[in-house]
Protein backbone atom coordinates (compact mmCIF):
# COMPACT_ATOMS: atom_id res chain seq x y z
CA UNK A 1 0.00 0.00 0.00
CA UNK A 2 0.72 3.57 -0.90
CA UNK A 3 2.26 5.78 2.92
CA UNK A 4 2.86 8.86 3.31
CA UNK A 5 4.45 10.49 6.46
CA UNK A 6 4.79 13.37 8.30
CA UNK A 7 6.61 14.53 11.03
CA UNK A 8 8.11 17.59 13.33
CA UNK A 9 11.16 18.15 14.89
CA UNK A 10 10.38 19.58 19.07
CA UNK A 11 11.41 22.80 18.90
CA UNK A 12 12.79 23.31 15.46
CA UNK A 13 11.53 25.27 12.77
CA UNK A 14 11.33 22.72 10.70
CA UNK A 15 8.71 20.16 9.34
CA UNK A 16 8.67 16.80 6.71
CA UNK A 17 7.16 13.97 5.12
CA UNK A 18 8.20 10.82 3.43
CA UNK A 19 5.79 9.36 0.72
CA UNK A 20 6.35 5.83 -1.08
CA UNK A 21 3.60 5.32 -3.72
CA UNK A 22 3.79 1.47 -4.34
CA UNK A 23 0.03 0.32 -5.31
CA UNK A 24 -0.42 3.59 -6.57
CA UNK A 25 2.42 4.45 -9.34
CA UNK A 26 2.05 0.38 -9.97
CA UNK A 27 -1.08 0.99 -11.18
CA UNK A 28 -0.49 4.12 -12.49
CA UNK A 29 2.15 2.27 -15.24
CA UNK A 30 -0.06 -0.75 -15.63
CA UNK A 31 -2.85 1.28 -17.04
CA UNK A 32 -0.26 2.56 -19.86
CA UNK A 33 -0.42 -0.45 -21.44
CA UNK A 34 2.90 -2.58 -21.99
CA UNK A 35 3.28 -1.64 -25.80
CA UNK A 36 3.17 2.07 -24.63
CA UNK A 37 4.90 1.59 -21.97
CA UNK A 38 7.47 4.54 -21.10
CA UNK A 39 10.96 4.71 -21.46
CA UNK A 40 13.42 4.07 -18.13
CA UNK A 41 14.14 7.92 -17.96
CA UNK A 42 10.81 9.21 -18.72
CA UNK A 43 9.47 6.85 -16.05
CA UNK A 44 11.76 8.12 -13.48
CA UNK A 45 10.92 11.55 -14.24
CA UNK A 46 7.39 10.81 -13.98
CA UNK A 47 7.62 8.75 -11.06
CA UNK A 48 9.95 11.41 -9.08
CA UNK A 49 7.09 14.47 -9.96
CA UNK A 50 4.58 11.78 -9.03
CA UNK A 51 6.26 11.49 -5.45
CA UNK A 52 6.96 15.10 -5.11
CA UNK A 53 3.40 16.21 -6.40
CA UNK A 54 1.74 14.17 -3.38
CA UNK A 55 4.47 15.94 -0.71
CA UNK A 56 3.83 19.18 -1.94
CA UNK A 57 -0.39 18.82 -1.62
CA UNK A 58 -0.04 16.87 1.34
CA UNK A 59 1.77 20.17 2.94
CA UNK A 60 -0.12 22.45 1.98
CA UNK A 61 -4.06 23.78 3.45
CA UNK A 62 -5.91 23.47 -0.14
CA UNK A 63 -8.96 21.59 -1.55
CA UNK A 64 -8.13 20.84 -4.93
CA UNK A 65 -6.21 19.57 -7.30
CA UNK A 66 -2.56 20.38 -7.38
CA UNK A 67 -0.94 19.93 -11.14
CA UNK A 68 2.42 19.66 -11.64
CA UNK A 69 3.73 20.01 -14.86
CA UNK A 70 7.14 20.25 -17.37
CA UNK A 71 6.69 21.41 -20.96
CA UNK A 72 9.71 20.33 -22.51
CA UNK A 73 11.18 21.37 -25.53
CA UNK A 74 13.10 18.02 -26.16
CA UNK A 75 11.49 14.23 -26.76
CA UNK A 76 9.65 14.75 -23.93
CA UNK A 77 6.65 17.04 -24.48
CA UNK A 78 5.29 16.96 -21.69
CA UNK A 79 5.12 15.39 -17.98
CA UNK A 80 2.19 16.15 -15.61
CA UNK A 81 0.82 15.00 -12.46
CA UNK A 82 -2.46 15.86 -10.71
CA UNK A 83 -3.20 15.18 -7.16
CA UNK A 84 -6.23 15.70 -5.06
CA UNK A 85 -6.74 17.17 -1.63
CA UNK A 86 -7.69 13.36 -1.37
CA UNK A 87 -4.57 12.01 -2.68
CA UNK A 88 -5.82 10.62 -5.57
CA UNK A 89 -3.17 11.29 -8.45
CA UNK A 90 -2.91 10.44 -12.32
CA UNK A 91 0.07 11.11 -14.20
CA UNK A 92 1.14 11.17 -17.51
CA UNK A 93 3.75 11.67 -20.02
CA UNK A 94 3.66 12.96 -24.22
CA UNK A 95 6.84 11.42 -25.82
CA UNK A 96 7.27 12.04 -29.10
CA UNK A 97 10.69 10.12 -30.80
CA UNK A 98 12.52 7.80 -29.13
CA UNK A 99 14.08 8.71 -25.50
CA UNK A 100 17.85 7.02 -24.69
CA UNK A 101 18.34 4.71 -21.95
CA UNK A 102 20.50 7.22 -20.45
CA UNK A 103 19.26 9.79 -21.54
CA UNK A 104 19.49 13.31 -18.68
CA UNK A 105 16.78 15.36 -17.70
CA UNK A 106 17.64 18.29 -19.70
CA UNK A 107 17.81 15.77 -22.78
CA UNK A 108 14.81 15.04 -22.27
CA UNK A 109 13.17 18.27 -21.82
CA UNK A 110 15.17 21.01 -22.24
CA UNK A 111 17.19 20.59 -25.09
CA UNK A 112 16.97 24.13 -26.23
CA UNK A 113 16.79 26.09 -22.73
CA UNK A 114 12.94 26.60 -23.65
CA UNK A 115 11.25 23.43 -21.15
CA UNK A 116 9.71 25.15 -18.22
CA UNK A 117 7.90 23.38 -14.68
CA UNK A 118 4.71 24.88 -13.85
CA UNK A 119 2.47 24.34 -10.53
CA UNK A 120 -1.31 24.85 -10.70
CA UNK A 121 -3.62 24.97 -7.76
CA UNK A 122 -6.91 24.61 -8.92
CA UNK A 123 -8.97 25.26 -6.13
CA UNK A 124 -12.36 23.14 -5.99
CA UNK A 125 -14.31 26.72 -4.85
CA UNK A 126 -12.68 28.54 -8.14
CA UNK A 127 -15.47 30.31 -10.20
CA UNK A 128 -15.97 30.24 -13.88
CA UNK A 129 -13.78 32.33 -15.67
CA UNK A 130 -11.70 32.70 -12.28
CA UNK A 131 -8.05 31.87 -13.43
CA UNK A 132 -6.44 29.00 -10.93
CA UNK A 133 -2.98 29.88 -9.12
CA UNK A 134 -0.13 28.91 -11.18
CA UNK A 135 3.68 29.44 -10.81
CA UNK A 136 6.73 28.95 -13.17
CA UNK A 137 9.94 28.72 -13.64
CA UNK A 138 12.22 27.79 -15.99
CA UNK A 139 14.73 24.69 -15.77
CA UNK A 140 18.04 25.93 -15.58
CA UNK A 141 19.26 29.05 -13.48
CA UNK A 142 21.41 31.31 -15.86
CA UNK A 143 23.76 28.27 -17.63
CA UNK A 144 23.00 25.97 -15.34
CA UNK A 145 20.72 23.26 -16.60
CA UNK A 146 19.21 21.09 -13.51
CA UNK A 147 19.40 17.44 -14.17
CA UNK A 148 17.18 16.29 -11.22
CA UNK A 149 13.59 17.14 -10.68
CA UNK A 150 14.17 17.94 -7.17
CA UNK A 151 16.83 20.28 -8.57
CA UNK A 152 13.82 22.30 -9.94
CA UNK A 153 11.56 22.02 -7.51
CA UNK A 154 13.39 23.26 -4.61
CA UNK A 155 13.87 26.15 -6.85
CA UNK A 156 10.64 26.93 -7.55
CA UNK A 157 9.57 26.97 -3.87
CA UNK A 158 12.22 29.28 -2.97
CA UNK A 159 11.42 31.58 -6.39
CA UNK A 160 7.68 31.41 -6.13
CA UNK A 161 6.93 30.66 -2.56
CA UNK A 162 10.08 31.85 -0.42
CA UNK A 163 9.84 28.85 1.19
CA UNK A 164 13.49 26.79 1.84
CA UNK A 165 12.88 22.76 0.53
CA UNK A 166 14.85 20.21 0.47
CA UNK A 167 13.86 17.42 -1.74
CA UNK A 168 15.12 13.81 -2.34
CA UNK A 169 13.34 11.60 -5.23
CA UNK A 170 13.65 7.96 -6.53
CA UNK A 171 11.18 6.02 -8.68
CA UNK A 172 11.67 3.03 -10.47
CA UNK A 173 9.41 0.56 -11.99
CA UNK A 174 7.76 -0.62 -8.73
CA UNK A 175 8.05 2.58 -6.64
CA UNK A 176 8.19 6.27 -6.39
CA UNK A 177 9.45 7.75 -3.69
CA UNK A 178 10.58 11.17 -1.90
CA UNK A 179 11.39 13.33 1.12
CA UNK A 180 11.05 16.49 1.51
CA UNK A 181 12.03 18.92 4.02
CA UNK A 182 10.27 22.42 4.45
CA UNK A 183 11.72 25.57 6.70
CA UNK A 184 8.55 26.91 8.46
CA UNK A 185 8.12 30.62 9.34
CA UNK A 186 8.83 32.02 12.35
CA UNK A 187 6.34 33.76 13.99
CA UNK A 188 3.66 32.32 11.99
CA UNK A 189 0.88 29.57 12.92
CA UNK A 190 3.22 27.01 12.76
CA UNK A 191 5.39 29.41 14.98
CA UNK A 192 7.27 27.04 17.73
CA UNK A 193 9.00 29.25 19.19
CA UNK A 194 6.69 31.49 20.90
CA UNK A 195 7.89 34.41 20.06
CA UNK A 196 5.71 37.59 19.82
CA UNK A 197 8.54 39.25 17.83
CA UNK A 198 10.79 37.42 15.41
CA UNK A 199 14.65 39.02 15.78
CA UNK A 200 17.51 39.04 13.46
CA UNK A 201 19.44 36.07 16.02
CA UNK A 202 16.27 34.02 16.34
CA UNK A 203 15.65 33.94 12.17
CA UNK A 204 19.66 33.28 11.76
CA UNK A 205 19.03 30.51 14.67
CA UNK A 206 16.16 29.16 12.75
CA UNK A 207 18.33 29.08 9.76
CA UNK A 208 21.08 26.81 10.94
CA UNK A 209 19.14 24.97 12.86
CA UNK A 210 16.94 23.99 9.16
CA UNK A 211 20.58 23.78 7.32
CA UNK A 212 21.44 21.32 9.66
CA UNK A 213 18.22 19.07 9.12
CA UNK A 214 18.52 19.52 5.63
CA UNK A 215 22.05 18.11 5.40
CA UNK A 216 21.05 15.14 6.68
CA UNK A 217 17.87 15.03 4.76
CA UNK A 218 20.43 15.62 1.63
CA UNK A 219 22.49 12.60 2.42
CA UNK A 220 19.89 10.22 1.56
CA UNK A 221 20.97 8.58 -1.58
CA UNK A 222 17.97 7.23 -4.37
CA UNK A 223 19.26 3.93 -3.72
CA UNK A 224 18.43 3.73 0.17
CA UNK A 225 14.54 5.69 -0.59
CA UNK A 226 14.11 3.02 -2.87
CA UNK A 227 15.42 -0.03 -0.46
CA UNK A 228 14.64 1.08 2.76
CA UNK A 229 11.25 0.73 5.06
CA UNK A 230 9.69 4.57 5.88
CA UNK A 231 10.93 4.23 9.30
CA UNK A 232 14.50 2.57 8.68
CA UNK A 233 14.85 5.93 6.61
CA UNK A 234 13.61 8.34 9.09
CA UNK A 235 16.01 6.45 11.76
CA UNK A 236 18.99 6.48 9.75
CA UNK A 237 18.86 10.16 8.98
CA UNK A 238 17.10 11.47 12.39
CA UNK A 239 18.33 9.13 15.17
CA UNK A 240 20.18 12.19 17.13
CA UNK A 241 17.47 14.72 16.38
CA UNK A 242 13.89 14.64 18.55
CA UNK A 243 11.76 13.44 15.14
CA UNK A 244 7.63 13.00 16.26
CA UNK A 245 5.89 11.44 13.56
CA UNK A 246 2.03 13.09 13.58
CA UNK A 247 -1.40 11.46 12.98
CA UNK A 248 -1.95 9.73 9.84
CA UNK A 249 -5.09 11.88 8.79
CA UNK A 250 -6.57 8.78 6.97
CA UNK A 251 -5.42 9.84 3.70
CA UNK A 252 -3.47 7.82 1.76
CA UNK A 253 -2.40 8.36 -1.71
CA UNK A 254 -4.14 6.00 -4.51
CA UNK A 255 -4.87 6.32 -8.10
CA UNK A 256 -7.21 7.79 -9.43
CA UNK A 257 -8.84 9.20 -13.05
CA UNK A 258 -11.20 11.66 -12.96
CA UNK A 259 -11.93 11.24 -16.56
CA UNK A 260 -15.89 10.62 -17.62
CA UNK A 261 -18.35 10.05 -20.38
CA UNK A 262 -19.89 13.00 -19.50
CA UNK A 263 -16.14 15.27 -20.37
CA UNK A 264 -15.75 13.52 -23.13
CA UNK A 265 -19.18 14.13 -24.82
CA UNK A 266 -18.12 17.96 -23.62
CA UNK A 267 -14.91 18.02 -26.00
CA UNK A 268 -16.64 16.51 -28.65
CA UNK A 269 -19.34 19.50 -28.27
CA UNK A 270 -16.39 21.39 -28.14
CA UNK A 271 -14.92 20.09 -31.24
CA UNK A 272 -18.05 20.68 -33.29
CA UNK A 273 -20.37 18.51 -35.23
CA UNK A 274 -18.02 18.97 -38.45
CA UNK A 275 -14.85 17.31 -37.06
CA UNK A 276 -17.20 14.58 -34.95
CA UNK A 277 -18.98 14.16 -38.37
CA UNK A 278 -15.70 13.39 -40.62
CA UNK A 279 -14.10 11.22 -37.92
CA UNK A 280 -17.54 8.79 -37.98
CA UNK A 281 -17.66 9.17 -41.64
CA UNK A 282 -13.90 8.08 -41.62
CA UNK A 283 -13.83 5.26 -39.04
CA UNK A 284 -17.66 4.48 -38.38
CA UNK A 285 -17.50 5.52 -34.71
CA UNK A 286 -15.86 8.67 -32.93
CA UNK A 287 -13.26 6.58 -30.21
CA UNK A 288 -11.54 8.62 -27.34
CA UNK A 289 -8.92 7.16 -24.83
CA UNK A 290 -7.84 8.75 -21.64
CA UNK A 291 -4.12 8.99 -21.39
CA UNK A 292 -4.49 8.98 -17.93
CA UNK A 293 -6.33 5.86 -17.37
CA UNK A 294 -6.38 3.93 -20.47
CA UNK A 295 -10.32 4.17 -20.54
CA UNK A 296 -11.80 4.06 -24.43
CA UNK A 297 -15.17 6.24 -24.82
CA UNK A 298 -16.45 5.33 -27.65
CA UNK A 299 -19.75 7.04 -29.49
CA UNK A 300 -21.49 5.83 -32.91
CA UNK A 301 -22.92 8.02 -35.28
CA UNK A 302 -26.65 7.91 -32.99
CA UNK A 303 -24.48 8.40 -30.07
CA UNK A 304 -22.66 11.36 -31.59
CA UNK A 305 -25.93 12.80 -33.52
CA UNK A 306 -27.79 12.65 -29.79
CA UNK A 307 -24.84 15.10 -28.56
CA UNK A 308 -25.87 17.39 -30.80
CA UNK A 309 -28.84 20.19 -31.08
CA UNK A 310 -30.39 19.44 -34.50
CA UNK A 311 -29.55 22.60 -35.56
CA UNK A 312 -25.44 21.94 -35.39
CA UNK A 313 -26.20 18.59 -37.26
CA UNK A 314 -26.56 21.01 -40.79
CA UNK A 315 -23.93 21.20 -42.81
CA UNK A 316 -21.94 24.28 -42.37
CA UNK A 317 -22.44 25.42 -45.70
CA UNK A 318 -26.47 26.06 -45.16
CA UNK A 319 -25.53 28.33 -42.31
CA UNK A 320 -26.87 31.60 -42.76
CA UNK A 321 -29.03 30.72 -45.40
CA UNK A 322 -32.39 31.37 -43.97
ZN1 LIG B 1 -9.07 8.50 -17.24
Amino acid sequence: MSELHKFMFDGLPVRGSLVRLTDAWQELLARRGASTAYALPVQQLLGEMAAAAVLMQSGIKFDGALVLQIAGDGPVTLAVVEVQSDLGLRAMASVTGTVDASASLSQMVNCQGRGRCAITLDAQSRQPGQPPYQGIVPLQDGQHCYEQVSEVLQHYMRQSEQLDTTLVLAANAELAAGLMLQRLPLGGAANLARHAQVSDDDDALARLDYQRIALLASSLKAQELLELDAHTVLHRLFWQEDLRLLDHDGKRPHFSCRCSRQRVEKMLLGLGWDEVHSVLQERGQVEVGCEFCGQQYQFDVVDAAALFKPADLRPQADAGMH
